[in-house]
C-alpha cells in the first residue's frame, strides 16, 4: 500500500486516532492556499487558532477541572503532528502547550484558579515566551534582564529578542535575573519566573519590535525600561525560575519533535506522489533511483525519530527522567524533516521554486527548525557533555 501522510501513523496501542482525524477536520478547513496567503502577507492565522480553539485542542493539556481535556502530552504530541502534516503550521499556538507545565507544577492555586480556564476556553492566550537575549544567546545563564524587588512589584529591565506572538498573546511567560550572578552560588540559581500581562505592559515600560524573518512567525524584540510587575506574578518561589525552565523544556522538545514528524510526513507524501505522476525522459521521474532513495531514506529517518519521539514520551508520562531521549527525539526528528524537505525540493524540480506548490515555504519553515527552539549543536552538546560525559563546551 502507498505511503498517505493522513494515516502515516504507526498504532501502538491507542495514538489517538479520534484526535488525529478531529484535527485533520479542522486542518480541512485551512488548506494550503490559505497558509500561502497568510505567508505573502505575514498575517497571523487568527482563524485558524480561533477553529482548534473552538474544538478544544489547544485546552487538551489543560486538567478537566480548569475547563481542559486533562489529556497527557502525547495527546499535544498528535495535535501538533496532524497540523503540520496537513501543510499548515502550528507556531501561532503551541507555546500554550509548551508552557502549561509551568503553571500546573509551578503556580500557585490563585494562579491556575485566575488563569487556566480563560486559557482553556481561549479567552486569554498564552502564546508569549521571553528567554532569549540579543547578547548572550544561546548562554541563557547570562541572561541580562534584571527585576528588581520594589515593594510589592518587580521592576523588569532589559531586552530581550526573538520573542515570538507578543503582539497576539495577552500573557507572557518571562525569564528574568533577580539575584546578580556574581552573588549566587550556582548559576543556575537566581533566575526567576514572571507572568506578564501583555496589555497591560506595552506603554507602560514595554516595547515591541516586530523582526522580519524568513518565515511568516511574528517574532520580536522586546526592550524593558521600568516594566513594573505584580509580586503576585511571580511564579514558585524567587531564584528558582531556571530549574521551572527545564522542567518545560522536555516536553518543548517532544512537541517540537511532533511537528517535524509532521513536516516529513507532508514533504515525504507530496515528494512520492510527484515521483510517481511526473514524466520526464519517457517514465516517471521516481524510478530513478537518484530521486526515489533520498526519498526512501527520509521515509526511514521519519520512522525512526517517530519510534524515538514514543519512547520520550512515554519516559515523561511515567515521570521518568527524559531529558536525553527528548533531545535526541528532538534532534532526530528536525532531521528527519530536514531531509524530507530537500528529497521533497530535489523532486520537485523547478516547480519547487513555486510558491503555489506549497514546498519552499514547509522548507523554510523546516530549515528554522534545525535552529529554533533549540539549535542542533546545542542538542549534540547536551548528548557530548551530559549523555557521553565529555569536556564541556559551556
Ligand atoms: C523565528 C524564531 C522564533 C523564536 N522564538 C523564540 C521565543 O518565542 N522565545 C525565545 O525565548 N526564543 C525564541 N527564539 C530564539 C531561539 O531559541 C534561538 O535563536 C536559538 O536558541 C539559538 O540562539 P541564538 O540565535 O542566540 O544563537 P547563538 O547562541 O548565538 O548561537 C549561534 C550558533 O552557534 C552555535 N553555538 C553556540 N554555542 C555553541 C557551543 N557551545 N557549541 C557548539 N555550537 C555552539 C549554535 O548552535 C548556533 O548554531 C526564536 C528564534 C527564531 C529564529
Amino acid at each position: 500500500m502507498a505511503f498517505d501522510a493522513a494515516t502515516a501513523h504507526v498504532e501502538i496501542g491507542n495514538d489517538y486516532p479520534e484526535i488525529r482525524e478531529g484535527v485533520q477536520a479542522v486542518c480541512s478547513r485551512f488548506p494550503t492556499s490559505y497558509w500561502r496567503e497568510l505567508d505573502k502577507k505575514d498575517a497571523f492565522p487568527d482563524e485558524f487558532v480561533a477553529a482548534m480553539t473552538e474544538a478544544g485542542y489547544l485546552a487538551a493539556l489543560i486538567p478537566e477541572e480548569y475547563g481542559g481535556s486533562g489529556l497527557p502530552l502525547r495527546a499535544g504530541a498528535v495535535i501538533l503532528e496532524e497540523i503540520h502534516a496537513s501543510g499548515g503550521d502550528a507556531y501561532a499556538c503551541h507555546a500554550q502547550m509548551y508552557m502549561m507545565n509551568i503553571i500546573l507544577r509551578h503556580g500557585t492555586q490563585a494562579q491556575k484558579d485566575r488563569y487556566l480556564p480563560i486559557i482553556a476556553s481561549g479567552e486569554l492566550r498564552y502564546q508569549a515566551f521571553g528567554v532569549t537575549e540579543p547578547t548572550t544567546g544561546s548562554d541563557t545563564l547570562k541572561l541580562k534582564t534584571r527585576a528588581v524587588r520594589d515593594g510589592d512589584h518587580y521592576v523588569v529591565n532589559g531586552q530581550k529578542i526573538w520573542t515570538s506572538r507578543a503582539l497576539q498573546s495577552d500573557l507572557m511567560t518571562l525569564l528574568v535575573r533577580t539575584t546578580p550572578v556574581d552573588q549566587v552560588q550556582k548559576r543556575t540559581d537566581g533566575l526567576s519566573v514572571l507572568l506578564v500581562d501583555l496589555k497591560q505592559a506595552v506603554g507602560n515600560g514595554l516595547t515591541i519590535k516586530p523582526i522580519d524573518t524568513m518565515v511568516n512567525h511574528h517574532t520580536n524584540e522586546m526592550f524593558y525600561d521600568n516594566l513594573r510587575v505584580p509580586v503576585e506574578n511571580l511564579i514558585g518561589e524567587e531564584g528558582k525560575g531556571f530549574r521551572y525552565i527545564l522542567d518545560g523544556m522536555n516536553a518543548e522538545r517532544i512537541l517540537a519533535a511532533a511537528e517535524g514528524l509532521g513536516d516529513a510526513r507532508y514533504f515525504i507524501e507530496r515528494a512520492r506522489k510527484y515521483a510517481c505522476e511526473r514524466e520526464v525522459f519517457g517514465r516517471p521521474i521516481g524510478a530513478n533511483q537518484g530521486v526515489q532513495f533520498p526519498i526512501a531514506k527520509a521515509y526511514a529517518e521519519w520512522k525512526a525519530a517517530d519510534m524515538l519521539n514514543r519512547a520520550a514520551t512515554a519516559l515523561f508520562e511515567t515521570g521518568e527522567p527524559c531529558g536525553e531521549d527528548a533531545n535526541i527525539a528532538k534532534l532526530m526528528a528536525s532531521e528527519a524533516a530536514w531531509n524530507a524537505a530537500e528529497a521533497a525540493m530535489q523532486t520537485f524540480g523547478g516547480f519547487a521554486a513555486a510558491s503555489e506548490y506549497d514546498i519552499e515555504r514547509k522548507w523554510r519553515s523546516a530549515r528554522l527548525a534545525r535552529i529554533a527552539p533549540i539549535s542542533y549543536n546545542l542538542i549534540l552538546a547536551y548528548v557530548g557533555q551530559h549523555v557521553l560525559g565529555m569536556p564541556k563546551s559551556y
